[in-house]
């Protein structure tokens, strides 16, 4: 092999590549970087967002139109999804050869990009990016399908399902490639200039951060700031690869991503920003008898489990029980637990066990329970039967901020909780991680507890 200079990735998202002018933009910033002396692997996302002819939601569209009683098979909606970036990479080649500069397009499957068979939500296994380093040693840059990969070939399969890695998987892809090429960095471009301190469109003066940890990337894009997918951020933080945030547009320096143990004291311990995420619906269930609280919770983790519904932000009090849900799986759920009967015996080894738990959801949502309750009169004599009041609060959202260190620092639960309250937005539930704290508040309150936030801890663009 030919020694290769310093590999450079440089990944452009869907607004970044939306025009033949953006386009442009693009392949200066790809010409600057080879002008500089690095060798650059060019990721691109599908072209614009929904309602662009080409863009991933707008292929997905497509295909549920068909049939709207008839779900779209993984495996073909992956194909579909797969034709975004497959366009945008030959159109962002030609451009960069249209400019005078050599280059090929690659799909997922010809950069070397093999994933497990999870379509839709697909894990990059492996990664043999031969193809790539043939081309850079060509003086070739390789424009790669981002998002997308393909399963191996194995005895009983085809020769490669073509897969897709879930929303933002184009950044996984540009870190995943930055990782096996061991690349000198990878660069995230979009339409902002960096990661910032909030949502630019809820908070329009948030600072764009000049410096930010890996963690505080990863912890902001889990909790909703969805610059940079989460995953991206992990996989160059294992391999210790340099990751920018920059902006296709401006010649803002950027976000320069670090490691914590690079990162000045002041960074560590800061409060790093407020972000936003989700559509939940928070469940709340009354169980009156605490001894037998614990069994009956059990039973309702075993139901959701087994019907694939991820709960989170539980809580509990003597006599109450509650988690969050996401709002689309909210009506299974509840469907799910209206009605359930859960026997719970005093003494296991006794039978029948001595009390029945059914679930009851508020007057009209409680049809199962009112189908069920009637059979259970005929055992009242022998067993105790109780009701279980459940209540939802259905439009919440999860306003959280994010510091490094906050479990150090005294005071900044109460000032979250205090500066919401005290503006009259109801929490329903607080809950904290190693490096953030998250309020679960009314949805159309989200906007509002983001900015108090942000003014708050002084988080502003020249309130620093
Ligand atoms: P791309 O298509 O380039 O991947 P995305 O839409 O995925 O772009 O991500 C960039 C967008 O993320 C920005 O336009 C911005 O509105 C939004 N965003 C949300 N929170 C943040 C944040 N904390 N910092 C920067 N951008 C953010
Ligand atoms: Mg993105």
């Amino acid at each position: 092999m030919a020694p290769m200079g310093k590999i450079l990735v440089q990944k452009f998202g869907g607004t970044s590549v939306d025009r033949p002018e953006h386009r442009k933009l693009a392949a200066r910033k790809v010409i600057a970087a080879k002008e500089a002396g690095y060798d650059v692997v060019v990721v691109v996302s599908a072209i614009g967002r929904l309602g662009a002819p080409y863009a991933t939601d707008t292929l997905v569209r497509e295909l549920r139109q068909i049939d709207a009683a008839f779900p779209p098979h993984p495996r073909e909606m992956d194909m579909m999804m797969a034709c975004g970036e497959i366009i945008s990479t030959a159109v962002m080649a030609v451009t960069l050869q249209s400019m005078g500069r050599p280059a090929v397009a690659l799909s997922g499957g010809q950069a070397g990009i093999i994933t497990d068979g999870a379509f839709g939500n697909a894990r990059i296994v492996s990664l043999h990016p031969q193809s790539i380093v043939n081309a850079l040693e060509a003086g070739i840059t390789p424009v790669v399908c981002g998002f997308q990969g393909v399963t191996t070939v194995t005895e009983e399969s085809e020769h490669g399902s073509i897969t897709t890695l879930g929303r933002g998987g184009s950044d996984t892809t540009a870190s995943a490639l930055g990782a096996a090429l061991n690349a000198a960095a990878v660069e995230i471009y979009t339409d902002v200039d960096g990661v910032k301190t909030a949502d630019p469109d809820m908070v329009p003066d948030a600072t764009t951060l000049d410096v930010c940890t890996y963690e505080e990337l990863a912890e902001i894009a889990h909790l909703g700031a969805k610059v940079v997918h989460p995953r991206a951020a992990e996989i160059a933080m294992d391999r210790g690869i340099p990751l920018w945030v920059k902006s296709t547009f401006s010649d803002h320096p950027g976000t320069r991503i670090v490691a914590d143990s690079d990162a000045l004291e002041h960074v560590r311990s800061r409060v790093t920003g407020v972000t936003h995420s989700g559509r939940i619906a928070f469940i709340r269930l009354e169980i009156p008898n605490e001894a037998d609280k614990p069994a009956v919770e059990q039973e309702v983790y075993r139901l959701m489990a087994r019907a694939d519904v991820n709960i989170f932000l539980t809580s509990f009090s003597p006599t109450a029980f509650s988690f969050a849900v996401s709002r689309d799986m909210y009506a299974t759920a509840r469907d799910l637990l209206d009605g359930m009967v859960v026997p719970v015996g005093a003494d296991p080894a006794k039978r029948p066990a001595s009390t029945l738990y059914i679930f009851k959801f508020l007057e009209g949502l409680d049809l199962a329970y009112r189908n069920q309750r009637p059979l259970l009169k005929s055992l009242e004599s022998f067993v105790d039967v109780v009701d279980v009041p459940g209540t939802a609060f259905e439009n919440g959202t999860m306003v959280s901020v994010v510091a490094g260190k906050h479990r150090q620092v005294p005071g900044v639960m109460a000032t979250v909780y205090e500066t919401l309250t005290e503006a009259g937005i109801p929490v329903h539930q607080v809950a904290d991680s190693e490096s953030s704290i998250s309020c679960l508040v009314p949805e159309n309150e989200a906007e509002h507890a983001v900015r108090l936030l942000h003014a708050k801890f002084k988080l502003g663009d020249g309130s620093r």
